[in-house]
C-alpha cells in the first residue's frame, strides 16, 4: 500500500470514482463517504457512493445521502459501476470482509483501491494506496486531513462540514473519548467557521427516534442486562423477539452498549443482538481493557482498543454462554480483575 499523498496529483484528472464503507454504516462511515464525495465531485470527478447495506434513518439528512446506492437492492448497477471505476475509496474499515456481500465484487475490481481508515490491523495487501492511522479519532478526521493536505480547503463547504462533524461526534462520543485530541477540537473549530450548525447535527443523530425505541431501552436495561461485578463487566443480550416486539429498526440499537459503562467500576460492556443471519457482538471498554483483541480472539471480530465488534453463527443462548465462559477464563489477562 503506497502512501496516500501519491494520489493527490493523480486526482487532477477527472475519473470514475466509487466510495464505499462498512456494512450498516454509522455516522463516521457515511459522513466520511459523503464529505469525500462532495469534494471529489467539485474536483470534476464522477462519483458514486455505495453502501454494502441499508443504514439508519437518522443519517438520511446528510447532504448527498439520497444518492447513495444500497448494494443489497442495486447489485447489478453497483457491480457495473464498480467494474467501470478508476478509483475505489474504501473508508472506515480495515478488511474487505466488513463490506459483507460487496466484498467479492470489490476483490475482483481492477480499479486502484484507496484505504482511509483508523481501525487496528488493516489488511493493507488489499489496497494500492492508503493511510491507516489508529491514533485518529475517526475517518472523518482523516478525510478532513486529506482535504487540507490535498490543498482543497476552499472546498470545505458547510455541507461537507456537517458530514464531517457527524462522524467526529459519533466516534468520539461527542468529544469525550481519549481520541478527541487537540487536533480534533481544532478541526471542530474550523468546521464551525464554515457556518456549521452543530446543534442541528446533534439533534439529527440523537434526538430523532420513535417512542418505541426509548421504551425498548427501558425494557432492555431492566430485563436484558446482567452485571458481573466480580469481572467489572456487564452484558446485554437481545433476542429476535425483543426486536420485533418494539419494532426495532437499523440504527435503533446503536449506543445501547455504552449504558452499562456508566455504572461505577464497570470496565467492559458487551451486547449481543440476534440478527437474522448472525449474532452480532459489540464491545466497549475503559482504560487498559483491550476489546479489539477480545473480539478478534473469541468472536471473529476486531475494531479499536476500546470499541470493537464481532459475530457468531451459534444461537443467542450458545454465544452468550461462550461469552460468560471466556470472560471467566480470561478476566485477568484482559485486566478485568
Ligand atoms: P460497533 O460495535 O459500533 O458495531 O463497532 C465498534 C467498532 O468495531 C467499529 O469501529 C467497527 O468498525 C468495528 N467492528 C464492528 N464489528 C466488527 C467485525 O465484525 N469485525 C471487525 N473487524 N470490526 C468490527
Ligand atoms: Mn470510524
Amino acid at each position: 500500500m503506497l502512501p496516500i499523498h501519491h494520489i493527490y496529483p493523480k486526482l487532477a484528472t477527472p475519473a470514475n470514482v466509487i466510495i464505499t464503507t462498512h456494512q450498516k454504516p454509522d455516522p463516521d462511515a457515511l459522513g466520511s463517504s459523503l464529505a469525500l464525495s462532495q469534494v471529489l465531485l467539485a474536483l470534476g470527478h464522477s462519483v458514486t457512493v455505495i453502501s454494502p447495506t441499508n443504514w439508519a434513518a437518522f443519517l438520511d439528512w446528510m447532504p448527498g445521502a439520497e444518492a447513495v446506492l444500497n448494494f443489497e437492492i442495486t447489485r447489478e448497477k453497483s457491480a457495473s459501476l464498480i467494474n467501470a471505476a478508476d478509483w475505489i475509496f474504501c473508508l472506515d474499515f480495515n478488511t474487505l470482509s466488513r463490506t459483507k456481500n460487496l466484498a467479492p465484487v470489490l476483490e475482483q475490481a481492477t480499479a486502484a483501491k484507496v484505504l482511509i481508515d483508523h481501525h487496528q490491523q488493516p489488511a493493507v495487501e488489499s489496497f494500492a494506496y492508503g493511510i491507516s492511522d489508529i491514533t485518529k479519532s475517526s475517518t472523518c478526521e482523516m478525510i478532513y486531513d486529506f482535504i487540507i493536505e490535498g490543498g482543497w480547503e476552499n472546498l470545505l463547504t458547510v455541507d461537507v462540514a456537517a458530514c464531517l462533524y457527524a462522524g467526529l461526534i459519533g466516534d468520539t462520543g461527542s468529544f469525550r473519548f481519549p481520541a478527541a485530541s487537540a487536533n480534533v477540537h481544532k478541526m471542530a473549530a474550523h468546521l464551525k467557521e464554515t457556518g456549521l450548525k452543530h446543534t442541528k447535527v446533534h439533534e439529527h443523530i440523537y434526538d430523532n427516534f420513535m417512542e418505541s425505541r426509548l421504551r425498548f431501552i427501558g425494557f432492555v436495561l431492566t430485563s436484558r442486562m446482567e452485571v458481573y461485578y466480580e469481572y467489572n463487566t456487564a452484558l446485554i443480550y437481545i433476542s429476535k423477539n425483543d426486536l420485533l416486539r418494539y419494532d426495532i429498526k437499523t440504527g435503533d440499537t446503536e449506543g445501547l452498549v455504552n449504558y452499562p459503562l456508566s455504572i461505577g467500576g464497570i470496565k467492559m460492556a458487551a451486547i449481543c443482538i440476534d440478527r437474522d443471519e448472525e449474532r452480532k457482538w459489540s464491545f466497549r471498554s475503559k482504560g487498559n481493557v483491550d476489546v479489539n483483541t477480545f473480539a478478534r480472539r473469541f468472536f471473529e471480530g476486531g475494531g479499536h482498543f476500546n470499541a470493537a465488534g464481532g459475530r457468531s453463527s451459534a444461537s443467542l443462548e450458545e454465544t452468550v454462554k461462550t461469552f460468560k465462559k471466556v470472560l471467566k477464563e480470561n478476566a485477568s489477562e484482559f485486566q478485568l480483575i
